[in-house]
């Protein structure tokens, strides 16, 4: 998963910070506990700060799986990606939406397990953000009287 997302940004795909939104600190621990050797300069794929950045980020590392510091990285990369206007594998730089499924239910699986109807992940992640704020703004009370029921549902290709 840290190798696509980092091959995904040498080749500026998506729209993560050079840094893939990490602190140079955390960014080097990355580069030096799974890539030893020479460090990749990586270009900056555009992503501004957003509000809820770190807001997006508590969220996910209440979810974290705790088995490796990566979760905690993975944590900023995920919330920095959604900081991309198109779906969320596509603006981290990954290959396909099966990878980042990947990551979530591997680093989040708790958080990933309550999306049971496969909603796109962006949405599925900002759907659990607003409700636990108390922020009601589906237009509909089931997904399945909605009438934007393809926004949140259909394939992300
Ligand atoms: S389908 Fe409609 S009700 Fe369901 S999450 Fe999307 S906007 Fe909300």
């Amino acid at each position: 998963m840290l190798a696509s997302l980092l091959a995904g940004r040498l080749l500026n795909r998506g729209v993560l910070p050079a840094t893939l939104g990490l602190a140079e600190p955390a960014f080097q621990a990355l580069w030096s506990d799974y890539f030893p050797g020479a460090r990749l300069a990586l270009p900056h794929g555009g992503a501004e700060d957003i509000v809820e950045l770190s807001d997006l980020i508590d969220l996910l590392l209440h979810y974290r799986a705790g088995q490796r510091e990566s979760e905690v990285w993975l944590a900023h990369i995920v919330a920095w990606g959604c900081a991309g206007r198109h779906h969320l594998w596509q603006d981290l730089g990954l290959a396909n939406r099966g990878e980042l499924s990947l990551l979530l239910t591997t680093a989040f699986p708790s958080l990933a397990a309550l999306n049971t109807g496969d909603m796109k992940w962006k949405k599925f992640i900002y759907r659990h953000y607003c409700s636990k704020e108390g922020i009601y703004v589906c237009p509909a009370p089931s997904c399945a009287t909605c009438a934007d029921y393809n926004q949140c549902y259909s394939a992300e290709n």
